[in-house]
């Protein structure tokens, strides 16, 4: 943690604590249950609960609030999942669970609190004549006919409200600021309506509902929230944000703090668009690999570590900006290049046929696990006379600088022998179906023998003792940069190749993989076991993390 780069926040946190002007530093991160999270809430979660670690020895924490206060879009499923991902992405938040929807009675308390104050009214126009007299950034707003009501009436109307007296529409609470105010915002904004709604939690207790503007400062100073962390898109509301802190009656003072959000290229990040890919059938669900979110991104095999250091480079601004996806690539290259074991598996597979050796003659060959990590040794892989090799290690008739497979060439076999290249045979469509090898004797961890021009060595799998996989590729969902801007809709973009299933063969101590592993296939990428599909020592499904170099530019 000591290592996390500084920013504007962590610095008017750390100022805060010097002055005095706070103890300890409380932070939270409010998700809405209404989808999965997705990457760019890892760039908040990363954010809010990095800072309480940081700031540990003053008993700084960060809380996760369910931000649950608008009951048509929010679901029980997804408040699991929620949970489930923070934890996994390597975060605790302890005893700090909240519901905002545990707050309701607060939140009207407050309301009532402004009515009395005179500054908060009912107003009776419909939503239509209240959204036309908002006014423009250069006209005033028009005052409701009802904005003068006497603090009785205000009272009683609000308390009918509650009472479920009036339907969706008819009514609603406005705060009483100014229809003038430069910033629109300000200009009267509605802070309660009545939605006669069931909710997951408050059940039928409520037919009013807070609007999100006014319940999340409120939840804020409930919790004594010292540092409130949201989204640029947020700046213009930090008025209203204070004058509810201001003129309610509030155990606690937060301050509103914005910062850019992340934005990814060759992906949509709304849940109101990833809902869409789930349920028009684009992808097998909200963890399908090739989703954005943080099930997703778990299930294609890529490691919290990797996510958390994308967080970290990316860092913390006021500008926004596209990220280069490809940055996340890099980071996930760099994590799992030290970290995975290294496997072989054979994905387009054509047969090598070692003609000199013996038929039944088999041997082990030390292959080492890891390159990055000599102490995690090497592993005993099986040689016999017939080997699967990848099909675009062999040339019939090669270019100058091939230096795999070709008539009369010599490669190596990755941890075994030199071969040298005889002959191959060809169906009647012309394809290759069998190369035929000598191997060299005695070149077993040997350099090549004089006048043996070796240059490369290519991964095999025992066509004996091989294990049947199966092995999803993944591409990019989207073949545009910026799908939010497509003219036929993000839909109209996606990648009708994003997703390829091979039959492989790998070499047996890939079945012993347990789900959620993460191995590189030698010269091919990374590749995890499938968290529900694979099963250990019995079927085998793998699916491509992402391949060793940027395979979209190739
Ligand atoms: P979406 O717009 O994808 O529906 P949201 O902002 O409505 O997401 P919330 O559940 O309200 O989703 O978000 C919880 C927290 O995550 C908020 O504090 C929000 O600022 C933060 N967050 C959401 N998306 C991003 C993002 N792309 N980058 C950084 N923070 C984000
Ligand atoms: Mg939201
Ligand atoms: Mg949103």
């Amino acid at each position: 943690a000591s290592s996390t780069k500084s920013d504007f926040i962590r610095e008017i946190i750390a100022a805060d604590l010097a002055s005095g002007k706070h103890e300890t530093t409380v932070t939270r991160f409010p998700p809405e249950p209404n989808g999965y999270l997705h990457i760019g809430h890892a760039k908040a979660i990363c954010l809010n609960f990095g800072i309480a670690r940081e700031n540990a020895a003053s008993g700084a924490r960060c809380h996760l609030r369910f931000d649950d206060t608008n009951p048509s879009k929010e679901e029980v499923e997804y408040v699991q999942s929620i949970k489930e991902d923070v934890a996994w992405l390597g975060f605790d938040w302890g005893e700090n669970l909240f519901f905002a929807s545990d707050y309701f009675e607060f939140f009207h308390d407050c309301a009532v609190a402004l009515i009395e104050k005179g500054l908060a009214y009912v107003d009776q126009q419909s939503a239509e004549e209240i959204k036309n007299t908002r006014g423009t950034l250069t006209e005033p707003g028009k005052a409701s006919p009802f904005r003068d009501r006497g603090v009785t009436e205000n009272l009683e109307l609000f308390a009918r409200m509650r009472a479920g007296e009036f339907k969706e529409g008819e009514a609603v609470l406005r705060a009483k600021i100014d229809m003038a105010a430069p910033n629109v915002v300000m200009r009267d904004p509605v802070i309660y309506r009545v939605m006669h709604a069931h909710h997951h939690n408050t059940g039928d207790a409520w037919c009013i509902y807070p609007m999100y503007d006014f319940a999340h400062p409120l939840e804020d100073a409930k919790e004594h929230i010292t540092h409130s962390l949201c989204t640029l898109e947020f700046e213009i509301h930090r008025p209203f944000y204070d004058w509810v802190i201001e003129h309610c009656p509030v155990p606690a003072k937060p301050r509103q703090i914005e910062f850019a959000r992340l934005n990814l290229n060759y992906t949509v990040m709304s849940k109101r668009k990833l809902l869409t890919l789930v349920k028009e059938g684009h992808v097998s669900g909200w963890d399908d690999p090739r989703m954005p979110t943080l099930s997703g991104l778990r299930r294609r095999g890529v490691p919290a570590a990797a996510i958390r250091n994308f967080c970290e480079r990316i860092g913390i601004t006021k500008f926004n900006g596209v990220t280069d996806v490809a940055l996340l690539e890099f980071e996930i290259r760099d994590y799992l290049n030290k970290e995975a074991p290294r496997r072989m598996a054979v994905l387009d597979p054509v047969k090598l046929v070692l003609t000199n050796y013996d038929e039944g003659r088999s041997e082990e060959v030390a292959v080492p696990n890891n390159p990055e990590k000599p102490e995690e040794g090497s592993r005993q892989v099986k040689l016999t006379r017939e080997l699967w090799i990848e099909r675009e290690d062999f040339m019939e008739d090669p270019p100058k600088k091939f230096f795999r497979l070709f008539p009369g060439g010599y490669v190596r076999l990755r941890g075994g022998y030199i071969i040298h290249c005889t002959g191959f045979q060809k169906d009647e469509h012309g394809n290759i179906t069998e190369i035929e090898c000598e191997y060299l004797p005695d070149t077993i961890g040997k350099d090549a023998p004089e006048g043996v021009k070796c240059k490369a060595a290519i991964h095999w799998v025992s066509a004996e003792a091989g294990v049947h996989a199966r092995v999803r590729l993944y591409d990019r969902l989207f073949t545009v940069e910026n799908p939010d801007a497509a003219e036929g809709g993000f839909v109209s973009v996606l990648n009708p190749d994003s997703l390829q299933t091979v039959h492989a063969w790998v070499e047996p101590a890939l079945l012993e993989t347990a789900p959620e592993e993460i191995v590189q296939f030698e010269r091919l990428g990374y590749f995890v076991a499938d968290r529900h599909e694979h099963v250990r020592g019995a079927k085998p499904v793998f699916n491509r993390t992402v391949a060793l170099r940027d395979s979209w530019s190739r």
